[in-house]
């Protein structure tokens, strides 16, 4: 390998680690910021003394099988958008303005890190009629493999992000970052009163397909009570937005777009 190619790709794992991807799809990383640190819990660890080596958390592995008990399909003959890893100030505000054009509704699933960022942006959406979900607080994709009490301080210290900037909105859905789910992950969002939302349509957008390719995948495997999963952050999202230009009309046209119930 040149040491050209080096930069390049660094860049390319980094755009990976921060999309969501299909469940076994993505970087096992668990970080989606190099500026934060893999555990954000500061409630169980015990301070390690200078001469230990802190023993990594033993990880709880992911099931082969999605768990039972997530949302997979709208809920009614319509489809629902849902668009993750934002907000972002490049591309959220170009996807809210297709969907206003077109007089339909999504739902963002945010991060918390980003909320906390462009706190504009979440009260936009909500200004806008469209819906939010947890998505953690840095795109932990490890997040349903750490302890009970990890997973319920990242899912509330994403809620808090969520809330400061929108107090009123109802915070609905939780996503896991890269469908990597597990059972014991759902129970703890349910008692905080959050619902599973995984997909059934994934065109695999956060890998950067031309716009004709995200099309394509999205018409192909789109039917009634879809839920269509795409990004409008964590990397270049400019075929994602192309891509959009017509499958938001389209979709509307062929099933009607629905929110989420
Ligand atoms: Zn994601």
């Amino acid at each position: 390998m040149r040491p050209r190619a080096l930069p390049a790709l660094a860049l390319g794992l980094v755009l990976l680690v921060t999309a969501c991807g299909e469940a076994g799809k993505s970087p096992d990383q668990a970080a989606a910021s190099p500026s934060v640190s893999a555990s954000p819990s500061p409630v169980t660890k015990p301070s390690p003394t200078p001469t230990v080596t802190p023993r990594k958390p033993k990880l709880r592995p992911v099931p082969k099988k999605l768990p039972a008990g997530l949302h997979r399909a709208s809920g009614s003959s319509g489809v629902a958008l849902t668009f993750d890893d934002g907000p972002d100030p490049r591309y959220t505000p170009q996807i809210l303005a297709q969907l206003r054009a077109a007089r339909v509704t999504a739902t963002f699933c945010v991060v918390g890190q980003q909320a906390k960022r462009y706190p504009e942006l979440v009260a936009r959406i909500v200004r806008e009629g469209h819906q939010l979900c947890n998505h953690s607080w840095h795109h932990d994709v490890n997040l349903g493999r750490r302890s009970a009490t990890e997973i319920r301080a990242d899912l509330e210290r994403t809620n808090d992000a969520i809330r400061a900037a929108a107090p009123k909105a109802p915070i609905t859905w939780f996503r896991q970052p890269g469908g990597r789910w597990t059972a014991e992950e759902i129970v703890v969002a349910r008692q905080m009163g959050l619902r599973p939302l995984h997909w059934s349509v994934d065109p695999q957008d956060w890998d950067h397909p031309p716009a004709k390719t995200i099309i394509k995948r999205v018409k192909g495997a789109t039917r009634n009570g879809s839920i269509v999963l795409m990004h409008d952050a964590g990397g270049d999202r400019a075929q994602t937005m192309a891509a959009c230009r017509h499958l938001i009309p389209d979709l509307k046209r062929r099933y009607g777009i629905a929110p989420l119930p």
